[in-house]
């Protein structure tokens, strides 16, 4: 079972998917994905959620952004991401629930 962190309202990431979990063809540590990276992490600076995210992240061991936090800084705190990108579908899924 994935968890889930339930919040009150509508969350930054949700009217931007795109940014979140990667896109298809896409190099890591390429231009393009360091410019989408930080497009989410300034998201995430306003997310009234952002640690918990970030946490959730780490404890799924996750790629890309959660709660500001990318696949580096996550692997800096001792949790590196061990998954495959979801797909933004599945992303939507599992990304906290407004
Ligand atoms: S902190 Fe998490 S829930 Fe909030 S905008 Fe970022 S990815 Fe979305």
């Amino acid at each position: 079972m994935i968890p889930r962190l339930d919040v009150d309202g509508r969350l930054p990431c949700q009217d931007s998917p795109d940014l979140f979990g990667g896109r298809e063809g896409e190099r890591p540590g390429s231009d393009a994905y360091k410019r989408r990276v930080r497009a989410a992490q300034l998201i995430c600076g306003h997310c009234p959620i952002r640690l918990a995210c970030r946490d959730l992240g780490r404890g799924l061991q996750e790629r890309d952004v959660w709660g500001g936090e990318d696949d580096k800084r996550r692997a800096a705190a001792g949790t590196p991401p061990r998954r495959r990108s979801p797909s933004n579908a599945q992303l939507r899924g599992r990304r906290p629930a407004a």
